[in-house]
């Protein structure tokens, strides 16, 4: 007994001395090596750290996130719960309201590493670049590359101007174009418009501008002249539909948002006067607030860029890195992949939905007709972001309020200048919005009339 008791003693006491030596040699190389990161291996390590951690496929961590415990805390995405996002809540709206384009997301995981920028903190710490501009030639240059490979826009003898986003190069262009006559600038577009114009045009309105409607409404009165200024959203927020300007006088600001792959056909490169574009459709970066405008008139130009320089000092340094690193991506081989990607995922949403709608008599939605693509050389199917349903029954006048009975938030058309029979329902937003959103709709059709209508 006295001999078994012995030999269990000295198996604890080897295998305890073992353990200390093994955590006291490990906190020591731990240590050793935490000092021989360099400063970029550091930030790397952290980067690593954040991005590893698991948030269930629902959510996300980031480093600047909040810090529970000396842990990051996971961000889930709507509808789930948790410490790690793993709670699904059942009856939870599908949230189709916001343009988020968080569907390109996967797209960047796939891309972790070529996607990634580490910034030391001396970067770029001047006002502005070594030629005395705010803006970054390398990064213009990438656009040049990327409008090229996608062929949707012609580049050459155009100047090209930085926004924080094309939110801000919206405005800038109004500014500049008011600024070519002395008398009172009106400013349209047409029904179904992008809200924006109108608010953004309201709020900074000044003796130079104003904003006045619906631009087909203007077309059908003797009122043309003077300066007037046309918002021409091609393809269109909220239907999808290549436009062309209709006010035959006016200064056209294009904007170009969604002229990608991804959400239509490229029937030909653009080449209208003033053409903005953002990285926020393109990449899905919206939260990168950059954008770009390509511009024929050098006066007009000016004024953008004085805007520009009034109002922002010219676009974050930081930015325009980010901003460079993606594209950098996006041109990688052949310069096809995000375009391919982005496709495939539109084309299949917006095929889900509209199968699920064919079941339906109260609701429709609107008809893109097949198109010849410049980009992928052959005709091919709608892939809008945008979702612009109508309810047909006579009764149904708020069809958001119809969609919201059946837990599913979209936009009312009275925002876009429409009628409130039309609701705009995002399809942009993250794998898991869209499933939900899919799902109700379903459940919607399904129920329609009170019988079990939809198939498989
Ligand atoms: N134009 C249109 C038509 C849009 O839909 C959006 C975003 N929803 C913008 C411009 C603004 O994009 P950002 O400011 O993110 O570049």
């Amino acid at each position: 007994m006295a001999k078994v008791k012995g030999f269990l003693y000295g198996v604890c006491f080897v295998s305890s001395v073992a353990l200390n030596f093994f955590f006291v040699t490990n906190s020591l190389f731990a240590g050793y090596e935490n000092k021989q990161l360099s400063w970029s291996q550091r930030a790397a390590a952290e980067a690593e750290a954040v991005a590893s951690v698991s948030c269930s496929g629902h959510g996300r961590a980031y480093l600047d996130g909040l810090i529970v415990e000396g842990k990051p805390v996971c961000e889930c995405n709507t509808c789930y719960e948790g410490p790690d996002c793993s709670q699904f809540l059942p009856d939870c709206a599908a949230n189709a309201e916001s343009g988020d384009p968080l569907f390109l997301e996967p797209f960047w995981m796939q891309h972790a590493e070529s996607s990634a920028v580490i910034v030391a903190g001396w970067h770029r710490m001047s006002y502005v670049f070594a030629d005395h501009t705010s803006i970054s030639q390398v990064l213009q240059n990438h656009i040049h590359k990327v409008h090229s490979i996608a062929r949707n826009a012609i580049t050459k003898g155009k100047y090209i101007v930085f926004g924080v986003g094309s939110t801000q190069l919206l405005s800038a262009a109004v500014f500049a174009l008011s600024l070519k006559s002395s008398s009172l600038a009106r400013v349209f577009a047409s029904s179904p418009y992008y809200p924006v114009y109108k608010t953004q045009t309201d709020f900074f309105e000044t003796v130079h501008f104003e904003f006045q409607g619906d631009a087909s409404v203007m077309k059908n009165t003797s009122d043309s002249g003077g300066n007037v200024i046309e918002f021409v959203t091609s393809p269109n927020n909220p239907d999808g539909h290549l436009r062309k300007a209709i006010l035959p006088s006016a200064n056209a600001i294009y904007d170009r948002a969604y002229y990608w792959p991804h959400f239509t056909a490229i029937p030909a490169p653009a080449d209208e006067d003033i053409m903005i574009f953002t990285i926020s459709k393109l990449t899905g970066r919206a939260g990168s607030r950059f954008g770009w405008a390509l511009v024929k008139d050098k006066d007009v130009y000016l004024n953008m860029c004085e805007y520009l320089e009034l109002a922002e000092m010219g676009v974050s340094r930081d930015t325009q890195l980010r901003a460079l690193q993606l594209l950098k991506v996006v041109l990688e081989g052949d310069g096809s992949e995000i375009f391919h990607f982005a496709y495939e995922k539109m084309r299949d949403r917006w095929e889900k939905i509209s199968q699920t709608v064919s079941f339906s008599k109260r609701f429709t939605i609107q008809e893109i007709p097949p198109q010849y693509c410049n980009f992928f050389e052959k005709i091919r199917g709608p892939s809008p972001a945008y979702v612009w349903l109508k309810c047909e029954r006579e009764e149904d006048t708020n069809c958001n309020d119809v969609l919201g009975a059946a837990n599913i938030i979209g936009r009312s058309g009275r925002l876009f200048n429409s009628e409130d029979r039309y609701v705009r329902l995002s399809l942009l937003k993250s794998d898991d919005d869209f499933n939900l959103l899919l799902y109700r709709l379903k459940e919607l059709v399904t129920k329609e009339n009170g019988t079990e209508t939809m198939c498989c």
